[in-house]
């Protein structure tokens, strides 16, 4: 087909957005404001049979299509595939199916968090949802998904029970550990290489209530609280999962006093269990004396506000990494990096701390994490104008920890478009391509972290 027929094909498909149309700048604007999207043209489906109908369109017209719920993961798409292929914005295809007896969901493949734990809530269950509800459950969980409850209960991957998805041939088939089980291993951290998901069937959690909150200090202290936490968490209680964050927070009228204008470090997270054995594990890090602790007994769906996720769109710069384990020497650069005395930092700087149930392997692309700790700088880029500073603040926070980065790193947390060889094993690769070869061979999907075609031998 020549560019003009292709373009001829795809104007006759009904619903498209097109770059000289209205609705086409609304509709490639992803959560991540500085993913500046340029599909072909971009198709927003209501109903898994228009997306059906859009992705068997698509294909006959022999282009490509990058599925995307959110848009907070847009940043690690390579924007070159993107220039041409139809974007699948699913962000309408929305809707939870509670089944309490069961203890499970099914959730359509643009759904949020927040509508799911606010379904299942009043059920006294949750599920195994991340730090901000504004994720979509279809883009968190195909990547991994480390939940507040994860060191309990594990990958949020390993608690879907069902995919379904729609093929490159535009047929709709149900991934199971059961049916095309090989395609389910592949959907189980394998990220969005393999089709467009419209639903998944997930676990949920028998959690109508959790300890949760979080500890506040001045920066200043970091040089006590950093290795404090770092020692509290070697062989800490699976119940309990945190993260320890650096803040710099700008004076801005929207953020509450206690943020405003100030640097700090914080610590936040759940633990399930009785409030007593929540007031022995809290006992070390509340002996570091914290401005302010919130610790306290919540509604599980209150969980979703404890990390003060931004609540809306926003512009950042971020990058990660992942440690096995937080040395002296790491914590020390660390400290230099982004600590009470660093010059300059970016404005949050994250060890979210996992191992427990998240180290437990399983028959899945993304098996376990060897990581016990995985770094997250982000850097809020108020006005394009201040995007290579952002980069360079993240840049040199994470080029100083590199040399303790001795795992592969938790694609989802990377937000620059890296193939999924960065974060897969040769091995997982390997059987990864072989997945696709059975459902993709004409490589119809564009992923976040693309998986990368073999080398050609010459
Ligand atoms: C503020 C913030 C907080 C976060 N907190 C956590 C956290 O606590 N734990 C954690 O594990 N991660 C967290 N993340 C990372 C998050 O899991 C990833 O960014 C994830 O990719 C977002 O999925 P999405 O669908 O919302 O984003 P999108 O950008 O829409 O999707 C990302 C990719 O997933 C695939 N995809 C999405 N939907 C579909 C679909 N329906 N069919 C096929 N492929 C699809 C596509 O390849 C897409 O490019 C956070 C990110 C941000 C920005």
């Amino acid at each position: 087909m020549t560019l003009a027929s292709t373009t001829d094909a795809l104007r006759a498909i009904p619903g498209l957005h097109f770059p000289d149309e209205p609705g086409y700048d609304e509709h490639r604007q992803a959560w991540n404001l500085l993913a500046d999207q340029h599909p072909l043209a971009i198709a927003v489906p209501d109903t898994i049979d228009d997306a059906v109908r859009v992705v068997r369109a698509v294909t006959d017209a022999g282009l490509r299509i990058a599925p995307q719920a959110s848009g907070h993961g847009a940043a690690a798409i390579d924007g070159d595939a993107l220039r041409d292929a139809v974007l699948l914005r699913l962000h309408r295809l929305t809707g939870v199916e509670v089944d309490a007896e069961n203890r499970s969901a099914r959730v359509l493949g643009g759904t949020l968090w927040n509508e799911v734990i606010a379904a299942a809530a009043p059920h006294g269950l949750t599920a195994l949802h991340g730090s901000a509800g504004d994720v979509s459950v279809t883009g968190y969980i195909l990547g991994a998904g480390i939940s507040f409850y994860g060191r309990t209960h594990g990958l949020a991957t390993h608690r879907m029970s069902a995919v379904e998805l729609i093929t490159a041939t535009g047929e709709v088939v149900r991934a199971t550990a059961d049916e095309h089980s090989d395609l389910f291993w592949a959907l189980r951290g394998g990220g969005g290489n393999f089709g467009a998901v419209v639903a998944v069937e997930i676990d949920l959690l028998p959690i109508p209530d959790v300890q949760a909150g979080f500890l506040l200090w001045d920066i200043v202290a970091a040089s006590d609280v950093i290795p404090a936490w770092r020692d509290w968490t070697r062989g800490l209680d699976r119940a309990a999962t945190t993260a320890l964050r650096l803040f710099r927070f700008p004076p801005l009228p929207e953020l509450p006093p206690f943020l405003s204008g100030r640097s700090l470090v914080i610590i936040d997270g759940a633990i399930l269990g009785d409030d007593a054995l929540a007031a022995e594990l809290l006992e070390p890090l509340r002996a570091l004396r914290p401005e302010m602790d919130t610790f306290a007994r919540i509604p599980a769906q209150a969980l979703l506000e404890v990390h003060m996720d931004p609540p809306m769109p926003s512009a950042a710069v971020t990058d990660h990494l992942m440690f096995g384990d937080l040395t002296d020497a790491a914590v020390t650069a660390l400290l230099d990096a982004a600590g009470p005395g660093a010059e300059a930092a970016p404005m949050v700087v994250e060890l979210r701390h996992l191992g427990g149930a998240l180290g437990d392997a399983q028959d899945s692309a993304v098996r376990c994490f060897d990581g016990e700790y995985a770094l997250v700088a982000v850097q809020v880029v108020p006005v394009p104008e201040f995007a290579p500073q952002a980069v360079r603040l993240v840049d040199e926070v994470v080029e100083t920890l590199r040399p303790w980065a001795d795992c592969a790193p938790y694609l989802n947390f990377v937000d620059v478009p890296v193939g999924a060889e960065v974060g897969f094993d040769a091995e997982t690769i390997e059987r990864l391509r072989r997945v696709r070869e059975m459902y993709d061979p004409n490589r119809v999907w564009v992923a976040a972290h693309a998986l990368p075609d073999p080398a050609v031998a010459v």
